[in-house]
């Protein structure tokens, strides 16, 4: 469409009514005072900049899941409460290392990482979960 052609929106007037300052009719469309320069604001709108963590190596991702596998199945296969799982996500989604559903440290699935006991953080943010069975080590008690 030829920008002449254009129609605000706002207030139905050509380009440059200058009636509702909307966007379309100048208010970021500055037309400097010596009016030798014209200067255009973009009204696309600004996001971040998507940051991407490097990923290890297939490899080194191929051997981390496999030697957690190999911790879980050693581990009995043990899961964490529900809570504690929850605790470790909320810090992995504070934490500059989470790319997309993945820790960029080690490869792994952070929603799976999360929930085996046997797991721990690879830069020490949250640690193994050690279910105690039978005695309490504090009270003596069953
Ligand atoms: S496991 Fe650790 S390093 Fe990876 S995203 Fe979670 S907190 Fe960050």
């Amino acid at each position: 469409m030829d920008q002449l052609d254009q129609q605000c929106k706002e207030c139905s007037a050509r380009l440059f009514c200058n009636d509702c300052m909307c966007s379309m009719c100048g208010a970021d469309n500055t037309i400097k005072e010596n009016n030798t320069e014209e200067e255009t604001v973009s009204d696309a709108p600004v996001s971040p900049p998507e940051v991407e963590n490097k990923m290890p190596s297939v490899f080194k991702q191929a051997k981390n899941f496999a030697r957690s596998t190999v911790r879980h199945i050693a581990n009995g296969g043990q899961s964490v409460p529900e809570n504690l799982k929850n605790a470790r996500l909320e810090i992995c989604s504070g934490c500059d290392k989470l790319s997309g559903d993945r820790c960029s440290e080690c490869g792994c699935v952070v929603s799976i990482k999360a929930a085996w006991a046997s797991e721990e953080c690879p830069i020490g943010k949250w640690e193994r979960y050690e279910q105690t069975r039978g005695k309490c080590g504090g009270c003596g008690g069953k």
